[in-house]
């Protein structure tokens, strides 16, 4: 190694568990993050910091002011020019640390796309915020046998577990297999039924980014364990920390041994079987992404500006008014819009502004 490159890493490279060879190893590791928001800025941030490589971030979302409490990458300016997460993280990122490779790539994660985006890497990890796109991940990483590490967070509460293929037991074996385990693992950011009953979100409840930095941060390490190739990782236990009360809790979760999942590999989420989620979590917001497409934004802004107010653009996507609902349409034919719940609504704004 380099003398420059390891006075850049010196800190990590004196604690023993890593130490330089586990450092060169990081170095020549990669993870793809899937979900850029508060989980998944932190963990970017902790990795492309930590010198992982090759960090591949996926994210469907654009900055808003009110992702600033806790999505710890974005500034201002993003929300000001509405940016993608992706691609402002990518920027912030780059600036961290020159020396790792940052992709940002802006997609929406579906049973179509999902196997294509974590391929070649030897990592998943989870900054989503929502269960349907959990459990694709499950079933992604048990098709291609690599590690995920899953995470959550709602309120002051997070929770997080470690699932190494074949070893240790999945997320359907937590969360599905009807044990108490699953509410104690399910009662956050619920909203795709993964558990009855339970309906808190980040929409209803709210988030502390102080939550989402904990999670994050156990996230990272596990992260890191798993790169270097550590067999002290936390694989299988189920761990939850409440910032505003101070309870933590690290639960072995034993796999079911009639999983649907991780013993009898029916991947009901990456077979598309699951209907599509509409309804996005955090915001009075609808997503439209059933219509594969490839627009022309600044030909749709053009023909849109006479009967639409505020039409803006930056290159990636174009977002409109028609009060009292705002619309943001992407390249790929999706489109965001706020101000509703009600998907018929969405869908006929989609119809009438976009085309059917
Ligand atoms: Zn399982």
């Amino acid at each position: 190694m380099d003398p420059t490159t390891y006075e850049r890493y010196s800190r990590q490279i004196l604690f023993s568990k890593i130490g330089e060879a586990g450092q060169q190893l990081l170095l020549g590791s990669s993870a793809v993050i899937v979900g850029c928001g508060a989980l998944g800025t932190a963990l970017a941030n902790l990795l492309a910091r930590a010198g992982v490589g090759k960090l591949r971030i996926v994210d469907r979302d654009f900055v808003e002011p009110s992702n600033l409490q806790r999505q710890t990458l974005f500034e201002e300016s993003d929300a000001a020019e509405a940016l993608p997460k992706a691609v402002a993280a990518e920027r912030r990122l780059r600036a961290i640390n020159s020396g790792v490779s940052i992709e940002g790539i802006v997609a929406d994660v579906s049973s179509r796309n999902a196997e294509d985006l974590v391929r070649g890497f030897p990592l998943i990890l989870d900054g989503t915020d929502n269960f349907e796109t959990r459990f694709l991940l499950n079933d992604v990483a048990i098709h291609l046998n690599v590690p995920w590490i899953y995470a959550a967070v709602v309120a002051s509460y997070g929770v997080t577990l470690t699932v190494r293929p074949g070893e240790t037991a999945c997320l359907a074996c937590a969360l599905e297999s009807g044990s108490s385990l699953a509410e104690n693992g399910g009662s956050h950011c619920s909203d795709a039924g993964a558990t009855s009953g339970v309906e808190d979100t980040c929409d209803t409840v709210g988030v502390l980014g102080a939550a989402a930095g904990v999670i994050a941060s156990i996230e990272a390490a596990e992260a890191i364990k798993i790169l270097v190739g550590t067999s002290e990782s936390a694989g299988g236990r189920l761990i939850s920390f409440d910032v505003w009360s101070g309870r933590f809790q690290s639960v072995r979760v034993t796999r079911d041994p009639k999983c649907r999942a991780c013993v009898h590999h029916d991947f009901k989420y990456l077979e598309g079987d699951a209907q599509p989620r509409l309804t996005m979590c955090g915001r009075d917001s609808v997503q439209i992404h059933e219509r594969r497409r490839q627009l022309d934004l600044a030909a749709l802004g053009k023909r849109i500006a006479p009967t639409v107010a505020e039409v803006r653009g930056n290159g990636y996507l174009l977002r409109f008014r028609i009060p009292p609902y705002e619309m943001t349409v992407f390249a790929d034919g999706r489109a965001i819009v706020k101000g509703t719940r009600d998907t018929s609504i969405a869908r006929s704004l989609y119809a009438r502004y976009i085309g059917a």
